[in-house]
């Protein structure tokens, strides 16, 4: 026997902070929109899995949609978190140049952040940096009041009452397997304890690591110029005891990421991370015999680090378009005026500062359907 069909107006691919960003942005505008959520439960893909920080838009390139949004959706999260009640600090971040060879980049830092829009960052030397953080090995730092920390799983349950709240649905252990056109808009095969197809004139993907791949498993997504992710795995350390930091404190970046950076939660509890590791497979596991690596990197900007308090913590995937050694891209809004199917939208390679900029990512999409004429 064949599988049931049932119809809605909108689906939604993903429950991570971007899909449920878009679903409740959407939900606002339409009727009957739904979103498929492979996991058991939302926000436990990349969502759950990265540092937590609202970034102020300071490193990327100018005009890009990484710092337009960044920007936009910093603000925008910090009043959402303010009228929802998400836990969230404001507690400013220092990037730091830990010997004078490191200062030019640092200064191209602060004109890139400068140039972005990013006006509250402040240059300080050496005598300025210590006066605030002591503890700190520093020549000179860039300071980024509005920098903050959030609790990303309060935001994503606030994100999913909302969407409930404006007459959304939400569908667990329901995974996408497969995009077919058909007359009406697109068909998604669902599998698992949900099995069935759902149709829908508007169809989001936005599921994370896994978006690429679902644009080559039926006639909808193959007219897409990107059909694969690369995976760039960050692991984390948490210390034991506390750090005499009042502030997150990165170094200058490396290829693929920030650098492996003090992040505090909202207990004022240490972690560090993430590193840059290319992998073929999604495994989570953090390897404890990387403790030495990352004392030594820390000891860059914190000398008098116990390394015997750093524990393996967790790891999360960067979602990567290009392959190791390529430049990076932008945050990708794949639509059908790229591919040429009607309907189909897809959001790809989100990795940082996808979480910082989900609401203004999702505000832009609903802007660009609506420009399209599929709302
Ligand atoms: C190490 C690391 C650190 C980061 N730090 C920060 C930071 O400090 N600040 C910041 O702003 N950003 C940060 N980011 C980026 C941020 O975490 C991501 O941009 C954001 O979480 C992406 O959300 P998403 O909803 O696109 O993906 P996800 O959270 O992965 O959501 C995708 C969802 O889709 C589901 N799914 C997958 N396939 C299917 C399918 N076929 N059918 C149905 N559902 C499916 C998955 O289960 C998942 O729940 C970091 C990322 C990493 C990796």
């Amino acid at each position: 026997m064949g599988l049931e069909t049932y119809t809605c107006r909108a689906i939604v691919i993903g429950g991570g902070v971007v899909g449920l960003a878009v679903a409740r942005a959407l939900a606002a505008r339409l009727p009957d929109v739904w979103l498929v959520e492979a996991e058991a439960r939302l926000g436990q893909g990349i969502s759950s899995r990265n540092s937590e920080v609202i970034h102020a838009g300071i490193y990327y390139p100018q005009g890009s949609l990484k710092a337009r949004l960044c920007i936009r959706g910093r603000e925008q999260l910090y009043a959402y978190c303010q009228s929802r009640q998400v836990p969230f600090r404001r507690c400013g971040k220092f990037i730091v140049a830990a010997s004078e060879t490191q200062c030019d980049t640092l200064r191209a830092i602060l004109q890139q952040g400068l140039a972005n829009g990013v006006e509250d960052l402040a240059w300080l030397d050496q005598a300025g940096t210590l006066a605030l953080e002591p503890a700190l090995r520093a020549v000179a730092a860039i300071s980024s009041p509005s920098t903050g920390i959030l609790d990303v799983q309060q935001y994503v349950m606030c994100l999913e009452a909302d969407l409930l709240d404006r007459g959304g649905q939400v569908l667990m252990r329901a995974r996408a397997e497969q995009l077919d056109c058909v007359a009406q808009g697109i068909r998604v095969r669902l599998g698992g304890e949900q099995s069935c197809w759902l149709e829908a004139p508007l169809v989001i993907n936005c599921a994370g690591l896994d978006a690429t791949a679902l644009l080559a498993t039926g006639t909808a997504g193959h007219g897409s110029e990107w059909q694969r992710t690369w995976y760039a795995k960050g692991n984390y350390f948490s210390y034991q005891g506390q750090v005499p930091f009042q502030r997150l404190i990165y170094p200058i970046p490396e290829p693929g990421g920030l650098g492996i950076h003090l992040m505090l939660d909202q207990g004022g509890q240490a972690r560090f991370g993430p590193d840059v590791d290319w992998v073929e497979e999604r495994d989570y596991r953090v390897d404890a015999g990387g403790r030495e690596r990352f004392a030594s990197a820390i000891r860059r900007y914190w000398p008098t680090l116990d390394a015997n308090r750093l524990q393996p913590a967790y790891a999360g995937i960067r979602p990567k378009l290009r392959p190791q050694g390529e430049a990076a891209t932008d945050f990708i809004l794949d639509t059908p005026a790229q591919h040429g199917t009607k309907g189909l939208y897809s959001l790809l390679g989100i990795e940082s500062p996808g979480l910082t900029s989900s609401l203004a990512l999702a505000d832009t999409l609903v802007a660009e359907i609506d420009l399209l004429g599929d709302l």
